[in-house]
Order: structure tokens, then C-alpha cells, then sequence
């Protein structure tokens, strides 16, 4: 199915010239969302991406990344501890999550998903902490069991609303514990734990009015340290509405990101494109991010997250028929780097890119090449073959390999190390254990 088959309202049309658009984008002025449709189309009147006006809007945008944060490519040493794949939210772009009825006591086969009690989770981090990283990346399904913390519990156990999506963990094989009780297992020996989307801090409320300022500020005391600005996938409600219709809103996540920017917690950013959307909804979504970071300032860096479409069900169920080309991908990060003036890391995914590509996104805009991602389930359950681990001879090779200079950083974009090519083997130094030593023994 093309994207022109869904009605949506907004269109990729609009009364500025790209040739205008490039001009401002060369100049530095901030750009509207028309000029950021015309680049990201290469001119709206044309059929298709023009290869040369493309290749100019390339130039602007990494002559952009160079004079903003110079030749630096930066990567932290992280581990993701995702705690449970129980979810019923169902939205259609999603095979990470399992049906949570999966794990109930009274369900009989097997199944594939899991779910980690606090300890379980302590442990992973703990043993990862030894090893060196720098934080803790946890995201996770949305299990019916799962309360914000002991008096969540009570409000949820007590409440005779039937749509609140609500189990107690002794329906469950395995108890997930409290968000709370999580984030305080994880947050050991000084790791930064980087956790609960707006979508997860919308499941710690449930069923109570405390409002995501009470809700952020709770996990911050119980450990939190920055949050992943992800679960938007596009910030415009009518492409929501086709992709993960049980979703918050826009403006409900826009909500959450307000409220945690408030009690003081960092917080990237994101948007998840290829699927149904049009070039207008990019844009219009940049232009939500690049306000929320004028109101805010805590937005450290803007991931682009190209679709994986095998086995999920938009793909299977026909709605899309494959992700973004190659020329997509790089266009969105050259107008990531041009529209969002105020924030300065846009990062290439290794993840979703892979190695190739990943770094030839580096030259479009790109300074920050993800993490060593000791556990990626997320991306690999999609059908994305290379969420596994990066490790620091990776970076170091990689990086240098394209003449820019390798930088371990730090969550926060506060530390920085140079790495030395010629100084292996290279390992991280800024985690709060990290000695230089390799992550992983060489394979
Ligand atoms: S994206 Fe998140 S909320 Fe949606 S189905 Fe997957 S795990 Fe659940």
C-alpha cells in the first residue's frame, strides 16, 4: 500500500521553493516547515528524490554538523536491560512485545518473551558495571502488573474501573516488581539509568491523578537519571491513529516530556519514520521536538529510527510494503541536523543502519554513533540482524576509517575522551568502574 492510500490531511505540499529552502539552510536561519518539506522532498513539485539537490542538501547539513560540534564522533559504553516483553497495547509497527496473557500462571505453552524481577535486573547491571559501562538503557512493554510504586499498588488493587489495564503479579509466573522497586535495583554503583518513556510513565499512573511531574519526580528519587524521548514514532495524531491507535496522544506525551524536563531530568529524542507517514508528518514532528526543546533545553541529542518492517504487523498485514530507501534515510538526518537549530547531537543508529551506512549517515549530518549495546532485543526480535554489540575497537576502527576522531561520551554529553588510534586495546574509562579494558575478550 503507498502512503498517498491512507487520506491522511497533511500532505508534503507547500509555496516554498527548494531552491529558497537550501538558501536558508545555508545561511543558518531557522527554517519552517515548509522549507523543511522541501528539502526532505527535494522539492515538492518534482516526482521522487532528486539525486544532486539531494547531494546538495547532504553538503549544507554536514558543513552544519561540522562548525556546530566539529569532527568528534561520540558513543558510550551502555547496556540495554529491557524488563519485560508483556504488552498489550498492540501497536502495529511493534514485535517486540508479547501478548501478556503469554504470561500468565494459568496459560499453558511456551512462549518466547521473558520478564525480570528487580534482582534479576541488578544482576545483568551489575556484572555489566564491571565491565565498564556508562549507563543503563531500560524500555520496556507495558505489563499489566506493572504499578509505579507501593501505593500505585494499592490505588490499582482497590480500583473497580475495568479499564485500567490491571493484573496482580500473582497472576503472573514472574512478578516485574514496581518501576520504582526497578529503577532502584538498577541504579547500583553509580551507573546512569536512562529509562521510562512518556508511554511507560502513562502506565505508572494509571488509575491515579497524580499527573507525570509527581510521577518523574518519584522515579528520580528512586534512581532515574535521563529519559528516552522515545514512544513518540511520529508526533502527529493522525498517523498515531493508523500505527498504535491504544497510544498517548501528541500532546500527552509532549505532557510527560514537559513534566520530566521540569524535575530536572535530561531526555533524548526521536522519531521513528518509513512506515505510513508522508514528508509533512516528518517535519511537522521536527518542528514538535525543536519547541519542546526551546520551552525545555534538556533534549541532549535527536535519534532518527528508520522502520525495521519484517515481522511486524503492518508489514504482514499489508499496510506497508518495506522502510525507508537509502535516500530517505539521508535526508532525514541532513534535516534533522538543519531543522533542530537547538539541539546538537543527531545520532546515526548503528542498530538500525548497520555498519555501512551508519557511517556514511555520519556524513550527512550524524556526530554521534549509539552505544555498545551489550543486549539489543528490541531491534533483533523486529527482524533487524545486527542488534548485537559494538564494541570500542569497532568504534575506534570504524570512526577513524572515515578521518573523523573517535570520542567516548558520556549519557549526558558532559564527559568526553579522545580515543587514540594507536593506543589498543581500547576499552571504556568514564563508567563508574571502567578501567580501559575491553568490554567483551575478543572473539
Ligand atoms: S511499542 Fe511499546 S507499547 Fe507498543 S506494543 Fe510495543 S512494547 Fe507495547
Amino acid at each position: 500500500m503507498s502512503r498517498q492510500q491512507f487520506n491522511f490531511t497533511h500532505q508534503p505540499e507547500t509555496d516554498q521553493s527548494f531552491e529558497n529552502a537550501l538558501s536558508k539552510a545555508r545561511r543558518g536561519e531557522r527554517l519552517t516547515v515548509a522549507d523543511g518539506v522541501e528539502l526532505m522532498t527535494t522539492g515538492s513539485d518534482q516526482q521522487g528524490i532528486v539525486p544532486k539537490r539531494k547531494e546538495a542538501v547532504l553538503e549544507a547539513a554536514n558543513r552544519r554538523r561540522a562548525e556546530q560540534v566539529g569532527e568528534e564522533v561520540t558513543f558510550v559504553a551502555n547496556l540495554n536491560n529491557n524488563v519485560t516483553t508483556a504488552c498489550n497495547t498492540g501497536c502495529l509497527f511493534c514485535n517486540f512485545k508479547d501478548s501478556s496473557e503469554q504470561f500468565r500462571t494459568s496459560y499453558q505453552d511456551d512462549h518466547s518473551g521473558f520478564t525480570k524481577t528487580p534482582a534479576e535486573s541488578q544482576t545483568i547491571v551489575r556484572d555489566a558495571l564491571e565491565k565498564g559501562i556508562y549507563e543503563v538503557t531500560s524500555v520496556s512493554g507495558l505489563h499489566p502488573a506493572f504499578a509505579l510504586d507501593d501505593e500505585h499498588r494499592e490505588i490499582l488493587e482497590s480500583s473497580e474501573r475495568g479499564d485500567i489495564n490491571y493484573r496482580p503479579p500473582s497472576e503472573y509466573e514472574k512478578n516485574p516488581g514496581t518501576y520504582c522497586a526497578q529503577m532502584e535495583a538498577i541504579d547500583v554503583g553509580g551507573v546512569h539509568v536512562h529509562s521510562m518513556t512518556p508511554e511507560e510513565a502513562y502506565h505508572a499512573q494509571r488509575g491515579a491523578d497524580w499527573g507525570y511531574h509527581e510521577v518523574y519526580s518519584r522515579l528520580q528519587d528512586a534512581g532515574l537519571d535521563s529519559v528516552p524521548g522515545t514512544a513518540a514514532e511520529i508526533l502527529v495524531d493522525e498517523v498515531q491513529s493508523v500505527i498504535c491507535p491504544g497510544k498517548i496522544s501528541t500532546d500527552e506525551w509532549l505532557d510527560a516530556m514537559t513534566a520530566a524536563a521540569d524535575v530536572g531530568l535530561p531526555m533524548t529524542s526521536t522519531i521513528m519514520y518509513g512506515h505510513v507517514e508522508n514528508e509533512m508528518h516528518r517535519v511537522l514532528h521536527l518542528q514538535r521536538i525543536r519547541e519542546l526543546q526551546d520551552r525545555t533545553g534538556n533534549i541532549t541529542e535527536f535519534v532518527p529510527l528508520s522502520f525495521v518492517h519484517q515481522e511486524t504487523p503492518l508489514y504482514e498485514r499489508g499496510m506497508v510494503s518495506a522502510g525507508a530507501s537509502n535516500a530517505e534515510d539521508e535526508l532525514m538526518i541532513a534535516v534533522a541536523r538543519l531543522f533542530l537549530d537547538n539541539i546538537d547531537h543527531i545520532q546515526s543508529s548503528w542498530v538500525k543502519f548497520r555498519n555501512a551506512k551508519g557511517l556514511k549517515l555520519l556524513s550527512c549530518g550524524a556526530d554521534d554513533f549509539m552505544g555498545t549495546i551489550l543486549s539489543e532485543e528490541i531491534t533483533k526480535r523486529a527482524g533487524g540482524e545486527y542488534g548485537e554489540f559494538r564494541s570500542f575497537q569497532d568504534y575506534v576502527d570504524m570512526i577513524s576509517a572515515i578521518g573523523r576522531v573517535p570520542v567516548e561520551r558520556s549519557t549526558d554529553y558532559q564527559q568526553f575522551r579522545r580515543l587514540d588510534p594507536d593506543d589498543s586495546p581500547y576499552g571504556p574509562a568514564l563508567g563508574p568502574q571502567a578501567d580501559g579494558t575491553p568490554l567483551l575478550p575478543p572473539v
